[in-house]
């Protein structure tokens, strides 16, 4: 299966200096929604995805490799709140510069914990990125914490709001119960697939 062979491959500091061959998927999200843990799960890995809490390592993106030059791009979260405001814009200037014009990316999986999806930079992550016509990949994690009717309930208020928009998925993951990984693999298989 196609995360379950997910190696680390680099670091880089600096978006100008990206691999030019391959094809590559984006997991953003905002600080702690769980993308690292997601990640991890996914890879059937305890710590290939760095879990820190510094957030000097904010400003790293982490690239690692499915094989056949295809990558995973792990983004710096977004909405630190120990970073100076004007830092966080920087870099929230450079996703959305990478999300509009990189060519190696064929989707973005957005990790947003399933208590509170959609904040306003989850927002923007989008306002950005549609326009493209690359299709995006929700993913509320932490899904554990929520009872069953309100995993219904926010599946669906997710969803509802990109009807009618058929390049844009959702579905409830969580690593704790390691739950969604499946669907996870369907989803991304298939944007490597076309
Ligand atoms: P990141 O900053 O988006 O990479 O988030 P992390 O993966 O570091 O997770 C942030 C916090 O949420 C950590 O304390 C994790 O243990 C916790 N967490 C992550 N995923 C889950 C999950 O599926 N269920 C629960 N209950 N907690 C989770």
């Amino acid at each position: 299966s196609l995360f379950r062979g997910l190696q680390f491959l680099t670091t880089v500091n600096d978006l100008s200096t990206l691999p030019q061959e391959g094809l590559e998927v984006a997991f953003a999200g905002r600080s702690n929604a769980g993308k690292s843990s997601a990640i991890n799960t996914l890879a059937n890995h305890t710590r290939l995805a760095f879990v820190s809490k510094t957030p000097g390592r904010t400003q790293h993106i982490n690239y690692f490799d499915f094989g056949n030059e295809r990558r995973l791009v792990d983004l710096p979260g977004y909405g630190y709140a120990e970073v100076p405001a004007n830092v966080r814009a920087h870099w929230e200037k450079l996703l959305g510069h990478y999300l509009v014009n990189r060519d190696n990316l064929i989707g973005l999986v957005l990790i947003m914990d399933a208590r509170r999806p959609l904040t306003e930079r989850d927002r923007r992550m989008l306002d950005w990125f549609l326009p493209t016509g690359k299709p995006v990949h929700c993913l509320l994690t932490k899904s554990d914490k929520l009872s069953n009717q309100e995993k219904i309930k926010t599946l669906r208020a997710v969803e509802a709001e990109f009807k009618g928009d058929p390049r844009v998925t959702v579905q409830l993951f969580s690593s704790l119960k390691k739950q969604g990984v499946e669907q996870t693999e369907q989803v991304v298989g298939a944007w490597f697939a076309a």
